[in-house]
């Protein structure tokens, strides 16, 4: 074929955009190692019940026909799950993507968005690919939010949108409601909140929205309801903000697997809530073991928790830990986490390897 074309200019010529150029692209290692605890995944598979559902409506796709376009039943399925109008409920490709179709609406060139870090580093990543500038404010040195530099932040940059992550990762704080409540007070523009792992804390922002609240509330099918491999994530917010994000993203976004899938899992919220106690009972579990070794061991509110060793480099912990098969998030070289390790709750057996392990590690 290449014999047939015009003589070759190369590809050496093709420049990205300026404001892209000095981007790093957003990684986390896939390692093949027996004990997988760096991604925050639920330790379990899905009920054997809803695949067995899955499967059943799967047999009746119209598979030559597009997808439901608006995936309407999915939306009033999420609807009827926080007790909110279907209009108030938009879904995507994984939250990540419902994150991307927010600043591709309300970020972009000549945009600001405020994050406060350190907090999950795709609230800035996917801000910066949307040309939108970051003001990153600082959190106190215990990972909490410092409120009055929140202020001083909104108040100076005038964000479009404002982020928050509550419990965030990968510190594993839940933003308390009060500061929640101040924020959105002061946001000149959308306050954002992603509750990925809401469903670990003790109260969610979801109780606030309302169609003249400028907050949305972000949630993900990838941890709790054990379907990351599904890609399935949805925000909750003013009806007005649900229908500009639908002008925004892509015509038959969500394929029809997907939709069904979605449906589907909300009907086994019961069995959902019980793993999501049985991980808060092997988080405590797990932090009163750290709490005994040299680690500086962060509150979580999640299915993780962060932590620091005291006396070894944290980064060579990660290693020795992956020697021994078991593979934990390295944060050690993010700004502001020096040193800092992030373990997710697996299931008892893998918190169990990652234990004796970190115990040999740490041993003197
Ligand atoms: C894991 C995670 C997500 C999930 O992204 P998906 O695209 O839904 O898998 C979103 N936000 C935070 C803070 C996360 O930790």
């Amino acid at each position: 074929m290449a014999d047939r074309l015009l003589p070759a200019r190369g590809v050496a010529h093709l420049t990205v955009r300026d404001d892209l150029r000095a981007l790093e692209g957003y990684h986390s290692p896939q390692v093949d190692v027996s004990v997988r605890l760096n991604t925050n995944e639920a330790p379990e598979a899905p009920p054997a019940a809803w695949r067995d559902a899955l499967a059943a409506e799967l047999s009746r796709v119209d598979w030559h026909r597009y997808p439901d376009r608006h995936a309407a039943a999915l939306r009033e399925a999420i609807a009827a799950e926080h007790g909110v109008d279907p209009a108030q409920v938009f879904a995507g490709n994984g939250s990540n993507e419902v994150l991307q179709v927010l600043l591709l609406a309300y970020g972009g060139h000549g945009r600001t968005v405020a994050t406060f870090e350190p907090t999950y580093q795709l609230h800035a990543h996917i801000a910066r690919l949307s040309g939108a500038a970051v003001v990153e404010g600082e959190r106190a040195p215990d990972f909490t939010l410092d409120l009055d530099d929140a202020r001083r932040v909104v108040t100076s940059a005038q964000p479009a949108v404002t982020f928050l992550c509550s419990p965030n990762n990968p510190t594993g704080l839940v933003e308390p409601r009060e500061y929640v409540l101040a924020l959105l007070a002061e946001v000149p523009g959308l306050l954002v909140v992603d509750e990925a792992y809401g469903q670990f804390a003790d109260w969610s922002a979801l109780s606030l929205v309302d169609d003249d609240q400028p907050l949305v509330v972000v949630r993900t099918f990838s941890k709790t309801w054990s379907m990351a491999a599904a890609r399935l994530g949805y925000l909750v917010g003013p009806r007005s903000v649900v229908a500009e994000l639908d002008k925004v993203t892509l015509p038959y976004h969500l394929d029809a697997v997907k939709q069904i899938a979605g449906r589907l899992a909300l009907r086994f919220r019961d069995q959902m809530d019980e793993r999501v106690a049985h991980v808060v009972a092997e988080r405590g579990r797990v932090a009163a073991r750290l709490h005994e070794l040299d680690l500086d061991v962060f509150p979580s509110g999640a299915n993780f928790i962060l932590f620091r060793p005291r006396s070894l480099d944290g980064r060579a912990v990660w290693q020795a830990l992956l020697d021994r098969d078991v593979l934990v998030r390295d944060c050690s070289g993010w700004p502001r986490l020096s040193g800092c390790l992030r373990v997710t709750i697996g299931t008892p057996a893998e918190n169990d390897a990652f234990l004796s392990a970190l115990t040999e590690v740490m041993a003197p």
